[in-house]
């Protein structure tokens, strides 16, 4: 069984705790106006198509090095959860911490077997209002609480990573209902503000793609911190920003 890789990262310190091997997967039922890697979403445009035990290979060429772990990101990894239980199952078995960094839009049983392999799970939020979250990712926001529910039924270490995007993510009233809804739940280890970018930018055009978000300014400093202070007063950590 092969799977379908984007990239790989050697020195991933974003997506999980320590230093980590970062294997970013090909394919993603998502469609986020914000997105830095529309190159991802097309499963068959994979560059590299791979076993379990080669990515694994690559892993180990820089494990001297990679302390914190293997993180699978995307794209979206659990678009390939048979692989991906493979690929974890293997880490486990050689003491590697796994990490997988998803939307949670694709919940069920197979995703429940990966489940059991992963030690930590970097939870995307895009929106907690119902109607904004389709607009921006052009999915349901349903099957990610479902996830995140069942997270929290088995005890499974989250983070949760919420990109602030002026005019689309940055409505108090959205982030207190979700800081609110976060924090009656035992797992949420850490929630990341990540500040909205520019760097897709160019990707979309390569691609053809309409990107809607040209004129949207990077949030400010204060702004962040604003967004931040909402999570922080309901007790939920925040990540330290560097
Ligand atoms: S889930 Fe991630 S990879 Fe998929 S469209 Fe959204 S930002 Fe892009």
């Amino acid at each position: 069984m092969k799977g379908y890789i984007h990239s790989f990262e050697t020195f991933g310190t974003k997506d999980g705790p320590g230093i980590r091997f970062i294997v970013f997967l090909q394919g993603c039922p998502l469609r986020c106006l914000y997105c830095h890697n529309p190159d991802t979403w097309i499963k068959s445009n994979a560059r590299y198509q791979m076993t379990a035990q080669e990515v694994f290979r690559e892993y180990e060429k820089v494990k001297g090095f990679v302390k914190g772990g293997i993180t699978l990101s995307g794209g979206e990894p659990l678009m390939q959860p048979t692989f991906v239980l493979e690929l974890l199952k293997l880490c486990k078995s050689k003491g590697v911490h796994t990490a997988i960094d998803t939307s949670g839009y694709l919940f069920n049983e197979q995703v429940k077997d990966v489940l059991n392999w992963t030690d930590l799970v970097l939870l995307d939020i895009k929106q907690f209002d119902e109607v904004k979250y389709r607009e921006l990712t052009s999915r349901e926001l349903k099957p990610t609480l479902d996830f995140l529910a069942y997270l929290e039924k088995k005890e499974i270490d989250t983070w949760i990573r919420y990109v602030l995007v002026p005019g689309y993510t940055n409505q108090k009233d959205d982030v207190e209902a979700l800081a609110n809804y976060l924090s009656t739940k035992q797992n949420i280890k850490q929630v990341d503000v990540l500040p909205f970018h520019q760097l897709g930018a160019l990707k979309w055009e390569e691609l053809g793609l309409e990107y809607k978000l040209k004129e949207v300014i990077p949030p400010l400093d204060v702004e962040q911190r604003e967004i931040e202070g909402i999570f922080k007063k309901r007790g939920l950590k925040v990540k330290e920003r560097e």
